[in-house]
């Protein structure tokens, strides 16, 4: 079913469509408005004219009778009036009466229509107006009341409407051929308007149509207009840019951690196959197992960086804050890598204090960028150099730093260090070790911590990485400073 208006048909119509039936609209409720207007106010000019005509008339009765010698009697005022009024055109339609209701003048028209004439002292002082046909005449007849000086007589003038009527016809029968003109001529113009306007959003949208996943470089034309249209076109290429950008970092992710994983999976296959080229001993064969062990825990490390990198970008990867004691934590970690440490000829401490520290991280990815950082002093110090995992609290919180001896960065590779991917060129130390995976991870959990991974490196010197948690006291976070740990407010209050 078709409906007008608001209905289903019009909403799912083309904005053009839709604007030319609003123009349409409103453009046929302001002419008729206007039609209707001018005619009722022609209508109202005219009957004021008209009005003033017989007023006019019914004052030269006064006058007349001001004039007349007041001793003549009523005989010899009608002939006087009938000697004027009989050549006159106002005396075509007259009636004139005393107040004791005697007649002075009375026209033929009026004695053969006989129209009610009150007297004086019942008409209102505007008077009083009547209309009637007779024949082909349509008029109009005002009784007025004069007084000419102590005597009130009852004035009954006329006049035939047939000039203003024929008059107030035609200007209906023009406004009734202009406004529909008018109004066809607003709606092909304002079809034609919104086309026009639109014709730039249907280019848009056809250019739009050609950008798919293999151009997206490419970008919408920008009128030089500087409107709605230009800032609609820039914001979409804005658009665009970011979708291109996130669509490339995708891509390279994609690409480099293939890469990454190819690189130690061509290793194993190559070290299985030169193993069972010939029988060996079982010392040989124990030495490639060992040696593929460790790389197999190296690719494990890998896949779980990407795993959580990946998880991290789809949104899928919580951070839930709660208070975590740090002393249980430090000691964890101690006990967790103080062998390995030794293993590589270093010295390893934790420096907490005797105090409790409690602070506000997530028992999961709290360790895991520990973890993270004491791996990389460890692999980027020599042996004999020494490593420290320290809390000390400070006015903002507490401050946790793993600190090494090793060989520090270089002021070149120090803006990318964070970057996916990235690998310094530490002359060679742990050079097949890294993914360039572990500092992207660990800057993302430090930022879901409501803090910074903060880097102080010089060349030869060793590198000291550091953040800050928030202390767990019972008092309220304050939402404006950690915004994004708002979903986990209930978890933490509880
Ligand atoms: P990788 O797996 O290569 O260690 P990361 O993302 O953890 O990847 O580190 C990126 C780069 O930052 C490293 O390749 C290294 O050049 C540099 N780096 C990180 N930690 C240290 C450190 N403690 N000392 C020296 N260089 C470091």
């Amino acid at each position: 079913m078709a409906y007008v208006g608001a209905s289903p048909v019009m909403k799912t119509a083309a904005i053009r469509i839709r604007l030319t039936f609003w123009y349409f609209a409103m453009f046929a409720t302001a002419a008729c408005l206007l039609s209707i207007a001018s005619w009722w106010m022609l209508q109202r000019s005219v009957d004021a004219t008209e009005y003033h005509d017989l007023q006019e008339r019914a004052e030269d009765v006064q006058l007349l009778l001001l004039n007349e010698d007041p001793n003549r009697s009523i005989d010899e005022l009608r002939q006087d009036f009938t000697q004027i009024y009989s050549i006159k055109d106002d005396g075509k339609w007259l009636q004139v009466a005393d107040q004791d209701g005697r007649w002075i003048y009375r026209s033929r028209r009026m004695i053969a229509e006989n129209p009610e004439l009150p007297r004086p002292e019942q008409l209102p002082k505007m008077g009083v107006i009547a209309e009637f046909h007779q024949g082909t005449r349509y008029v109009r007849i005002l009784a007025y009341p004069i007084q000419v000086r102590d005597k009130k007589y009852s004035v009954q003038t006329g006049i035939a409407l047939n000039k203003s009527m024929a008059l107030l016809k035609s200007f209906g029968a023009d406004l009734l051929l202009l406004t529909p003109a008018m109004i066809l001529f607003a709606s092909l113009g304002g079809h034609w308007m919104s086309r026009k306007a639109l014709r730039p959003v249907a280019l848009l949208a056809a250019e739009a149509r050609c950008i798919n996943d293999r151009n997206l470089d490419r970008r919408l034309p920008v009128p030089q207009t500087q409107d709605e249209i230009s800032d609609l076109s820039n914001t979409l290429n804005q658009m665009l840019e970011r979708i291109d950008k996130a669509f490339a970092s995708v891509r390279a992710f994609t690409g480099n951690a293939s890469h990454e994983l190819r690189t130690p999976i061509t290793l194993l296959r190559t070290e299985i196959e030169v193993a069972l080229i010939r029988p060996r001993d079982g010392e040989e064969y124990r030495a490639t197992l060992s040696h593929l062990h460790h790389e197999t825990v190296l690719m494990t490390r890998l896949v779980e960086n990407l795993l959580s990198i990946a998880r991290a970008d789809a949104g899928a990867e919580r951070v839930n804050l709660q208070p975590i004691d740090l002393n249980d934590l430090f000691h964890r970690m101690d006990r967790d890598w103080i062998d390995s440490m030794h293993l590589a000829g270093l010295d390893f401490r934790t420096e907490i204090g005797n105090e409790q520290h409690q602070a506000l991280g997530d028992p999961s990815t709290l360790p895991r960028l520990l973890s993270i950082l004491l791996e990389n002093a460890r692999k980027y110090t020599p042996a004999g150099g020494s490593v420290v995992l320290s809390a000390v609290n400070e006015s903002a919180g507490i401050r946790i730093a793993v600190q090494d001896t090793g060989v520090g960065i270089s002021q070149k590779d120090l803006p990318r260090i964070f970057d996916r991917f990235f690998r310094g060129e530490q002359a060679g130390i742990a050079e097949s070790s890294g993914s360039g995976l572990g500092l992207a991870l660990g800057k993302w959990i430090a930022e879901r911590h409501g803090t910074e991974l903060v880097v102080a490196s010089s060349p030869g010197c060793g590198s000291s990485f550091s953040f800050t948690l928030l202390r767990a006291t019972p008092a309220p976070l304050k939402r404006a400073s950690l915004p994004y740990l708002l979903e986990d407010e209930e978890e933490i209050q509880a």
